[in-house]
């Protein structure tokens, strides 16, 4: 934790990564991140890492702000996914916010001085997220924002929310603040995983925010503005993956090495080497992937939304096979209550199902091939449509 933005973003999120990482397992057992260490990221930058310098960010590189997500993930899930949550809304204002949105917000973000969470998941409305209910409706010079949000990442400390709902039953996107009338958080604890990254289900009763609020034109929510912060949201996730993968291999190799049993290293056992075999293969073809992605998004190529969806698939499979097999290697040490395997194990997992699960994200990376076919998808496009969480 430097305090200090420097040239290179991918050094600035190592350095900070290897300042927190004794204390990651104490802010999982408490259930919340710290204010200061929210603060050391955005003085560090990294809370607007790959924003472009001229909105206050450290303008990172695809593959720099993804190597800052592996280094984080690496260390805790829930402080990479504090950059994944502020970047989402970052990026989708950034493509989608008209000038004196940009201007009033991304700096503010990069900062750290606002703290931004994505509310889109309602009671009826996961994976398909065109049946949210919300509603965002004019009244005289306002909007008014009513219903209800649930599972969102940092909602009980967030400053500002991005809100999916409809209008005249078009989806719309926009951005209500936290210190609004009407706004209400329950906090969620003890989740699986990710149980320091302070979610709350979130209740808006009809909550007035002016039309500035108001993101892009109704119509443009889901498959526009909420499309580009799930697209930068599944590129952060896979890197984070791709750097719990990789510390869990480091540490289930660290053990295998240490620890005998029947008077030999379990390193000398050949089925352990077999899952640290299977284990390094799957962290490096996450890795490739997610590089390959990043690639796509430095070149703004066409396939680039679809090879992220390839690359969080394949990484949080990756990385929760590896934590499995981490956890197996360890033993009692690995189901420990401050273990970083077995946080990684229970993190990994919910890598899984948010930001497109497993099952949607086949459907997706199968429809890009079948397109490449000739063949139209099976019903819908999902990226097109915003589906696809
Ligand atoms: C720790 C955590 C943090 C979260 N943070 C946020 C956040 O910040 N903001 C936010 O808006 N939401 C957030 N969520 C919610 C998350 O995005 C949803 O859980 C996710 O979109 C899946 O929706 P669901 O849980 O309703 O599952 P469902 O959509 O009901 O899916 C349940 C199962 O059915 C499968 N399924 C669904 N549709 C299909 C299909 N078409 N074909 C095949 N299988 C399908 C899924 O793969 C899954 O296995 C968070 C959730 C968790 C657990």
């Amino acid at each position: 934790m430097s305090g200090t933005a420097v040239a290179d973003p991918a050094a600035v999120g190592a350095r900070f990564a290897d300042a927190v990482r004794q204390d990651a397992a104490a802010w999982d057992a408490r259930g919340e991140l710290p204010a200061e260490v929210r603060r050391a990221l955005a003085q560090d930058g990294l809370l607007g890492a790959d924003l472009p310098r001229r909105h206050g960010g450290l303008g990172a590189t695809p593959a720099e702000l993804g190597e800052v997500c592996a280094r984080l993930g690496g260390v805790c899930g829930s402080l990479r996914g504090l950059v994944t949550v502020q970047g989402m809304v970052g990026a989708a204002l950034l493509r989608w916010g008209t000038a004196g949105q940009r201007e009033r917000w991304l700096p503010a973000l990069a900062r750290g001085e606002l703290i931004a969470a994505f509310a889109a998941t309602e009671t009826e409305a996961g994976s398909d997220l065109a049946a949210v209910a919300t509603t965002v409706e004019r009244h005289g010079d306002a909007y008014a924002v009513s219903g209800e949000k649930r599972w969102i990442t940092f909602g009980e400390i967030a400053d500002v929310y991005l809100v999916l709902g409809r209008t005249g039953g078009r989806p719309a996107a926009v951005l209500v603040e936290a210190d609004r009338r009407g706004v209400r958080r329950e906090p969620v604890r003890g989740q699986l995983g990710l149980r320091a990254a302070q979610l709350a289900h979130v209740r808006f009763d009809d909550v007035r925010v002016p039309p500035e609020n108001v993101v892009a034109p109704p119509g443009f929510g889901l498959s526009h503005v909420v499309g580009t912060a799930l697209d930068h949201g599944r590129f952060t996730v896979a890197w984070g993956c791709v750097g719990m993968a990789e510390a869990c291999l480091d540490a289930a190799a660290a053990h295998a090495v240490r620890r005998a049993q029947g008077g030999v290293a379990l390193a000398e056992h050949q089925q352990v080497r077999a899952l640290l075999g299977r284990a390094v293969v799957d962290g490096r073809a996450a890795r490739e992937l997610c590089l390959r992605a990043a690639r796509l998004r430095a070149a703004r190529a066409p396939d680039a939304v679809a090879e992220t969806v390839a690359a969080k698939y394949a990484a949080a499979r990756a990385a929760t096979s590896v934590a499995g097999s981490a956890v197996q290697i360890l033993g009692a040490s690995g189901c420990a209550p401050d273990s970083l395997v077995g946080r990684c194990y229970r993190d990994a997992k919910v890598m899984e199902i948010i930001e497109g699960s497993a099952q949607v994200s086949e459907l997706i990376i199968a429809d890009h091939l079948l397109r490449a076919h000739g063949h139209g998808p099976a019903r819908r496009r999902p990226e097109d449509e915003g589906e696809g969480r």
